[in-house]
């Protein structure tokens, strides 16, 4: 597993993933000729270039989700299980080319890509047992005359955006669900990182997905080529992950149609610990809340608040921890921090760390961007970042932890809860009762309890306040890809005497 990788497995795993847009089932080049270059963000180097959609191919992935969406609705339950349990195995068995490829176009270590591929697979597999679990109800009304009969149908064609931080994993936790609800899709991925899920389209055909059920349109004109299919009437659903800000455009957009919507957003999470907490859980948390992913994820630690007996300890061992990770390119044995996605995201980490030095944060560890090819940034602990400073509001994404000291539970909770997001808290404490109050006080969608990750496929993913609309994942998932049709019924007996 830790066996170096050649320029030449990276070459033939980049020649293998289709370079067009998948419409009706068919690869095939953009009508106006126009092209994405895909570039590897540890050296700058071009990976790939792939098409790139314009505005009538993306009216033509409607059109074919559109044309095939009686006949998917129709298909049995099992046998569109059948199809997402073929294509988990088969992204399973290639966990190695999934991996390899996100790593190349995202930069994040193999380590982390192999647990994305175990991650985002598992959505296929959970869906696929979803999908024979459609129910609905029959009862008699309150009245004891009439009847209700509710019943569950797809939603209809839905339009899929997902981010570049997770590019497996995104994609799979909105296609398992509408596949599994009888939904066809047209899917747009990030600019950045569209390989994979053309790899991923390729494994779904595979699987058998039939032709025009899922449809991948990657573009340079995100908002040029889907803002028209949010406006056509075809298109029954959005769901969309990724910033706060396009978020709100794509409420506002979707109102014309009265579109469904699922928003995963933006977050800010507070990790609280607690001095009764078990520090070296607290430390695994830590590290694990804030440098999974590199720090680029929605659900990263973005502000450690620590109880002040403990502050300096607490920071002293997680500079050290921090110091032991090893910064490159994501390939190499033995490397956990891979580069930043591109230069904006680099340069966006840096001018937060130099604006929180500047009014008074102190560096423990880190601080710099690193020199040379690639968008590295070093891992950093910043303490006495003062309560004003910009990155305490403001996502990170990038391998930095700012330490602030509170002194009490109420205060901790109040700070914990100042942020216009609420898509996940963490704390550590080993009173069960303090648990307990500070999961009914905080305000998240998730929270993780003596844990630093709580992504679960078989759980309600999703935030609340300015973090989201709906829920990804668990039993609720596939609801967001379903419509409830109420049926009433007169009174079967009526006139039996
Ligand atoms: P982003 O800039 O909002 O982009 C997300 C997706 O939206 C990309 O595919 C992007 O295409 C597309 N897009 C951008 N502008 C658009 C427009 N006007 N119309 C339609 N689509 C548009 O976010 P990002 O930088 O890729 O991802 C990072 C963000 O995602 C962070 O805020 C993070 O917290 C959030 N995120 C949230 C979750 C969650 O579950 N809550 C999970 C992961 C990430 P281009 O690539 O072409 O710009």
């Amino acid at each position: 597993m830790t066996a170096t990788i050649s320029e030449e497995q990276e070459r033939r795993l980049l020649d293998s993933v289709p370079n067009g847009l998948l419409i009706n089932g068919r690869w095939r080049p953009a009508s106006d000729g126009g092209t994405l270059d895909v570039h590897d963000p540890s050296t700058g180097s071009l990976l790939k270039t792939i098409a790139s959609a314009s505005v009538a191919d993306g009216e033509e992935a409607l059109a074919a989700a559109h044309a095939a969406q009686p006949s998917w609705a129709k298909t049995a339950p099992r046998k569109r299980a059948e199809i997402l349990r073929k294509a988990f195995e088969l992204l399973v068995e290639r966990t190695e080319d999934f991996a390899l490829l996100m790593t190349l176009e995202m930069g994040k270590p193999l380590a982390d890509s192999r647990a994305e591929v175990a991650y985002g697979a598992e959505f296929l597999r959970w869906f696929s047992e979803q999908t024979n679990r459609i129910a609905g109800r029959y009862q008699t009304a309150p009245d004891g005359v009439s009847r209700l009969l509710v019943a569950k149908r797809p939603v209809g064609p839905c339009l899929l955006i997902t981010p570049w931080n997770f590019p497996l994993a995104m994609g799979t936790r909105k296609i398992g669900p509408a596949l599994a609800a009888g939904c066809t899709v047209v899917f747009k991925p990030a600019a950045l990182t569209p390989l994979t899920t053309s790899l991923l389209a390729q494994t779904l055909i595979e699987a058998g997905v039939p032709d025009g059920v899922v449809n991948v349109i990657p573009t340079r004109h995100a908002g040029a080529v889907t803002g028209p299919l949010i406006r056509d009437p075809r298109l029954r659903k959005l769901s969309f992950t990724g910033s706060t800000e396009v978020g709100q455009r794509l409420i506002a957009d979707s109102a014309e149609q009265v579109l469904r919507v699922s928003m995963e957003l933006g977050g800010n999470a507070p990790l609280i610990v607690f001095a009764d907490a078990d520090l070296d859980k607290a430390l695994d948390g830590a590290m694990l809340a804030k440098l999974r992913n590199g720090g680029e994820a929605c659900t990263a630690a973005n502000r450690l608040l620590v109880e002040r007996p403990i502050a300096d300890e607490f920071a002293e061992r997680l500079t050290q921890r921090f110091r032991e990770h090893t910064v490159g390119r994501g390939t190499l044995p033995d490397v956990k921090i891979g580069p930043l996605v591109d230069a904006d995201t680099r340069d966006k980490v840096e001018r937060l760390v130099d604006d929180a030095v500047r009014d008074g944060a102190k560096v423990l560890t880190g601080g710099q961007k690193v020199p040379g090819a690639g968008y590295f940034y070093e891992p950093t602990v910043l303490t006495d970042v003062p309560a004003g400073a910009e990155l305490l509001r403001e996502e990170i994404f990038g391998p930095v932890a700012p330490i602030v000291a509170f002194d009490s539970e109420d205060e901790a909770v109040e700070m914990a809860n100042d942020t216009q997001y609420g898509l996940v808290a963490y704390a550590f404490t080993k009173d069960l009762n303090r648990g307990l109050r500070l999961v009914e006080r905080l305000d998240a969608g998730m929270i993780g309890l003596n844990t630093g990750i709580v992504s679960n496929p078989a759980a309600p993913f999703g935030g609340v306040k300015q973090s989201g609309i709906g829920r990804e994942g668990g039993l609720e998932g596939i609801e967001e890809y379903l419509e409830t049709r109420y049926v009433g019924i007169a009174d079967p007996f009526a006139g039996l005497g």
